[in-house]
């Protein structure tokens, strides 16, 4: 029996087979258990001599046990080491942290710098009605800018349904100013950012998609001043203090009087004019930063609002989101800004 126990454990593999002969061989009901348990029942005579070798037989099958466990714990601890160890110099799997798009952080900071003065985010329908993007703004049923090859159509087109009557990608953020004067009573102060269409081509400096903010103020006697004094609170706020603007004449149908807005070069502020030996990238050395369109708006649209313009006066003006961050960042190529790779994301971070 005692031989037979040896054996067993000799061959037992893993700590769970050593468990099991432990049990067939040691336990209460093993063979050896059932000899020392007969002892008893033996003659006095042979009682020393059976119990002196069922104790020893014991003895050895224990010892063995405790022997060949140590055995398989310290080969258990050994491979544990090697199948769990831990290569910290892999590379990591979780999923990188983003990023915000810039054209979205610098989107919401010129939004704060009209919502801090007390205007109110605007949003509007992508997918616009031709009178809310054209005509309710003046644009002439003639006009260039309706033409297909200016305007996504998405029904009608001008010449098939006549003009006024179509669905477009809206051209601007404009029919959010239109909406905003239908659907409040003056005065109106609103800020409308969004995503605007045209059928260009997406090339270096071109894209079909593109983010505009436009303003809106509509009140009891503004004037150009008023004009002129936002967009210089504007630029100081987005650029830093001592930067202003310049107005230009131009003409924009939903605007009169209208202009062009530059803002002073915000890197050489005006030091590279003249001055070859420190010329500007940023504004080609001329001082200048042609930053959107502006103007009063014009006492037609005013009309096709249901706004008396004989009580009310308005400015409004409007510029390219993506163009700001492209001087504002030196982004030299548009494409980056709508191809998605977050690799041009990630540097902006979370914040501008
Ligand atoms: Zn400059």
């Amino acid at each position: 029996m005692r031989d037979e126990a040896l054996a067993a454990v000799a061959a037992a593999g893993d700590l769970e087979a050593l468990r099991e002969v432990k049990v067939a061989h040691t336990g209460d009901r093993s063979p050896l258990a059932l000899a020392n348990r007969e002892i008893g029942a033996l003659p006095p005579h042979a009682k020393a001599d059976a119990g002196k070798r069922v104790g020893q037989a014991r003895g050895a099958v224990n010892k063995a046990l405790a022997a060949r466990q140590a055995e398989l714990e310290a080969e258990r601890d050994a491979r544990v080491l090697v199948e769990e160890a831990v290569d910290v110099t892999l590379p990591y799997d979780r999923v990188p942290a983003g990023a915000r798009h810039p054209i979205t952080t610098l989107s919401e900071r010129i939004e704060d710098v009209f919502v801090a003065m007390g205007y109110e985010v605007a949003e509007g329908p992508e997918v616009e009605a031709e009178w809310f993007n054209f005509d309710a703004l003046n644009f002439p049923p003639d006009h260039p800018a309706r033409e297909m090859q200016d305007t996504f159509f998405v029904q009608g087109a001008k010449g098939r349904d006549g003009a006024g009557s179509g669905v477009v990608l809206r051209t601007h953020t404009s029919p959010v100013q239109v909406r905003s004067m239908l659907e409040r009573k003056p005065p109106i102060y609103v800020i409308c950012p969004g995503r605007t269409y045209r059928t260009d081509e997406l090339d270096a400096t071109h894209t079909p998609v593109f983010s505009q903010v436009e303003l809106l103020a509509i009140d009891e006697g503004l004037t150009m001043a008023d004009l002129k004094g936002t967009l210089d609170h504007m630029v100081t706020a987005l650029f830093g203090e001592g930067m202003s603007t310049r107005l230009r004449p131009n003409f924009f149908p939903f605007t009169e009087p209208s202009a062009e807005m530059d803002m002073q070069c915000y890197v050489c502020r005006g030091a590279s004019v003249g001055n070859p030996d420190r010329p500007c990238r940023t504004c080609s050395s001329e001082g200048w930063i042609e930053l959107g369109g502006c103007g009063m708006v014009n006492p037609r649209v005013l009309i096709a609002c249901g706004v008396d313009p004989e009580k009310y006066s308005g400015f409004a003006f409007g510029f390219g989101i993506e163009r700001m961050l492209m001087f504002r960042h030196n982004v030299e190529d548009m494409r980056d800004m709508v191809e998605g790779d977050v690799r041009f994301t990630r540097p902006f971070g979370m914040e501008i």
